[in-house]
């Protein structure tokens, strides 16, 4: 990975710094469900402002069309003080008036964040005249919002461009945990690729045959591999159609020397309901009006093996339907091999992507893997092999 600048590479204080941040979090009737991105950012803020920059949160909030109270960031802001146990202060807009006003009565190391930068169209446009506004506010920009940077917008890039870039403590994190698992890994390696379906990670499968020593397939997914292969699958979830992509993928991997972990027996049930009767059967032995819902044991136990055989893991997507009992088994036991592992100091395992993070807290986990990713499109990307238009604008050139 090119090296990129961080926090240790600038003096702050007293300078007006506009930090990139993600404060996207759930919200219920005006308040905050969720405080877990807060709690992510809360390390960048507090530095910053202890050595005596002055803190200028730019962030989004859902998808507005234009100005909308509804999507305003002051209740997250007030969320944020919350977390921080510290005043925050909130500028009604990202530019203009309101906000210059309100940078220029800062002092150092107060914190400030500024509305919604949705409210322009220009954002997400990446209008560089809407850069050149938000660029007047500060002397240097910190991106600390990894989840938002495979989007080349005016406050997740632009920037860049403008000011002198530098990458936030949680940016900085999670760019550290992922280039120890893909990019300079100790291997071999192995990947765990789960889900629904096949179409939605045809790119990252295709990456990371020919990145990875093994890569096991589970979930929905596993279905179309096997139904490519000539298995009878019943009435499994898959996408029959994509059979000659499947089998393209594996050719590949072959090509490549990447060993394919397909499940070699099923859990399957009549119903998809919770508590559903589930049998474990062989592959040559799937009932015609049964689902695959969850992977059998024995393809556990090859799992088990294959993990124990890695230095390290990259895990996205779950092995089966986890959300209903008993079809999250294979996921909840893999996930509790791979954390005993990291834990053994035997494993390096970074996991992430909005289902799997939920599989992992399920398993009781979360805490126990090296890093957990809560970026949802930016960690597929990035597993995808694809530039982060707002990574990329921090590499030192
Ligand atoms: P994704 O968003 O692509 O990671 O897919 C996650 C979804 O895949 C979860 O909701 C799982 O319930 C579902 N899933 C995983 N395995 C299966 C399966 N064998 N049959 C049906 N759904 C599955």
């Amino acid at each position: 990975m090119n090296k990129f600048r961080t926090l240790d590479d600038v003096d702050v204080k007293a300078k007006r710094v506009l930090l990139r941040v993600d404060l996207n979090v759930p919200m219920e009737n005006g308040h905050v469900t969720d405080a877990t991105r807060l709690e992510r950012v809360a390390p960048t803020i507090t530095e910053i402002a202890d050595k005596g920059g002055k803190v200028i949160l730019l962030a989004h909030f859902g998808r507005p069309k234009g100005r909308d109270a509804k999507e305003s960031l002051k209740p997250v802001a007030e969320a944020l003080s919350g977390v921080l146990k510290r005043p925050v202060g909130f500028a009604d807009d990202c530019i203009g008036d309101a906000a210059a006003q309100a940078v220029a009565a800062m002092k150092d190391g107060d914190i400030l964040c500024l509305e919604n930068t949705r409210f322009h169209k220009e954002e997400e446009k990446n209008d560089p005249a809407f850069a050149a506004e938000l660029s007047k506010l500060g002397d240097i920009w910190v991106n600390d919002a990894f989840s938002a940077a495979h989007r080349a917008h005016a406050s997740t890039e632009g920037l860049g461009h403008k000011l002198p870039a530098y990458a936030g403590r949680s940016m900085q994190a999670e760019l550290e945990a992922l280039s120890k698992a893909l990019e300079a890994p100790t291997k071999p390696v192995i990947a765990i690729v789960g889900g629904a379906k096949v179409s939605t990670k045809i790119d990252l499968l295709e990456n990371l045959v020919s990145k990875v020593d093994a890569l096991v397939i589970g979930g929905g997914m596993a279905n179309t591999f096997l139904h490519a292969q000539g298995v009878a699958i019943g009435k499994s979830l898959a996408e029959r159609e994509l059979a000659p992509t499947a089998l393209r993928i594996l050719d590949k991997a072959e090509a490549s020397n990447c060993a394919i972990i397909l499940p070699v027996d099923a859990t399957v049930a009549f119903h998809f309901a919770a508590g559903s009767p589930s049998f474990a059967y062989g592959l040559d032995a799937i009932p015609p009006d049964s689902m695959i819902l969850d992977i059998g044991p024995q393809s556990t136990a090859r799992i088990h093996a294959a993990i124990d055989d890695a230095a390290t893991l990259v895990w996205n997507g779950p092995l089966g339907a986890f959300e209903i009992q008993p079809f999250d088994r294979g996921t909840m036991v893999a996930a509790k091999h791979a954390a005993a592992r990291t834990k053994a100091t035997k494993l390096v395992s970074v996991a992430g992507g909005g289902d799997t993070v939920a599989a992992l807290n399920q398993a009781g986990v979360g805490h126990d893997f090296t890093y957990i990713s809560t970026a949802g499109g930016a960690f597929l990307e990035w597993m995808e092999g694809k530039p982060l238009p707002g990574v990329e604008v921090l590499k030192v050139r």
